[in-house]
């Protein structure tokens, strides 16, 4: 027999895996979810639905129709300006796996959310990164090495993760008009500022907003994302979707959860104000600094360990390590008594 690790793929063995925190108890700050339930008119619209649940044992629709057709009105475009991901991860990689041949470059800033290199190794591409920025110098020095590298694909994550802040609106355009590639506008966060290029994503023929439903609206347990972009971008990234790629519970889910959106934006904006209030709170520490936010979750940095007084109360949060002497850590914006546990127990500690 043959050993099974002879047989992968050239080198996969080095690949590092995408590794998300596991799913264990304690105030779950690390993953930059919501913390709040669904609203209970979704709830009880499910428990209804579940009563007399039929078509279970058929695949889902395809297409996620009626999903995408409210998608589609929400944000004034076209069905055909839509396709769906099993969360914006599906949607990476489906775009990936379109645009990249082997060795292709695909070019972000860094840090950022790992998936963007991740994903492109995975699909035999390769990621360039260059420190990130927020104005018109940082736009033009990713265009720059896009153009050095014949980049196929840029990634811009804005509000960016795990940095917090988002790209000046100018920035974003300068990169959108120039860039000879394909850009994708990652806006996992942008609910959180208020402000996104969906609505004038198709002045852009090769330009791609990816958004989600797992941090805003409080559903990462369904697993729903979705791409706008011209029809002709769309119909390509279609190439790569599987067939039934989204479970019929989440197609439904999703759509009354767009129904709500005034409801999920008021949501995102009170916790933009839980987030202000908390990087007040912290301004106080002498041992590390809150960055700017524009997203749901902050960027501690500090020379000292800071994960130790967060564990002492249970609350997880992101741990990025030491680069250069400064150690990182992302904390994720929860309910008010979660962000006043997360400022006492920093407050009170007396790192060495
Ligand atoms: N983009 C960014 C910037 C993220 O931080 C995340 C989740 N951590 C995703 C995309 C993926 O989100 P999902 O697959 O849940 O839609």
């Amino acid at each position: 027999m043959k050993d099974i690790e002879s047989l992968a793929r050239r080198g996969l063995k080095d690949m590092e895996p995408y590794l998300p925190s596991p799913p264990a108890g304690g105030i779950k700050l690390d993953a930059n979810e919501s913390p709040w339930n669904l609203p209970e008119n979704i709830r009880r619209k499910l428990i209804r639905w579940l009563e007399d649940a039929e078509n279970l044992n058929r695949y889902p629709e395809t297409g996620s129709t009626a999903l995408r057709a409210s998608i589609a009105q929400h944000w004034g475009v076209s069905p055909s300006n839509i396709t769906c991901g099993v969360g914006s991860d599906q949607l990476i990689d489906m775009i990936c796996r379109v645009f990249l041949e082997s060795g292709d470059c695909v070019t972000t800033f860094r840090p950022t959310f790992g998936m963007y290199a991740a994903t492109a190794e995975l699909n035999h591409g390769r990621a360039v990164s260059v420190p990130v920025g927020y104005d018109a110098r940082a736009a033009r020095e990713l265009l720059g090495a896009a153009l050095e590298n014949g980049a196929k694909i840029i990634f811009l994550c804005s509000p960016n993760n795990p940095t917090g802040r988002a790209m000046s609106d100018a920035a974003v355009r300068l990169v959108l008009e120039d860039a000879e590639c394909v850009v994708v506008i990652d806006e996992a966060y942008a609910d959180f500022m208020g402000t996104s290029f969906a609505g004038r994503i198709l002045e852009y023929p090769n330009a791609i907003v990816i958004r989600t439903f797992s941090k805003a609206y409080g559903l990462a347990g369904i697993r729903v994302g979705y791409a706008i972009a011209d029809e002709r971008a769309i119909e390509l990234i279609n190439k790569a979707k599987p067939p039934f790629n989204i479970p019929a519970i989440s197609q439904l889910l999703a759509e009354w959860a767009m129904d709500e959106a005034d409801e999920f934006a008021s949501r995102a904006k009170s916790l933009a104000s839980a987030r202000d209030r908390l990087i007040e709170t912290l301004a106080s520490i002498d041992w590390l600094d809150a960055e700017p936010s524009d997203a749901n979750f902050v960027l501690l940095t500090s020379r000292f360990d800071i994960m130790p007084a967060l564990l002492s109360g249970g609350v997880r949060a992101r741990d990025f390590g030491a680069h250069d002497g400064v150690r990182r850590v992302r904390v994720t914006v929860g309910t008010n008594e979660e962000n006043k546990k997360v400022g006492d127990l920093l407050c009170a500690a007396r790192p060495k």
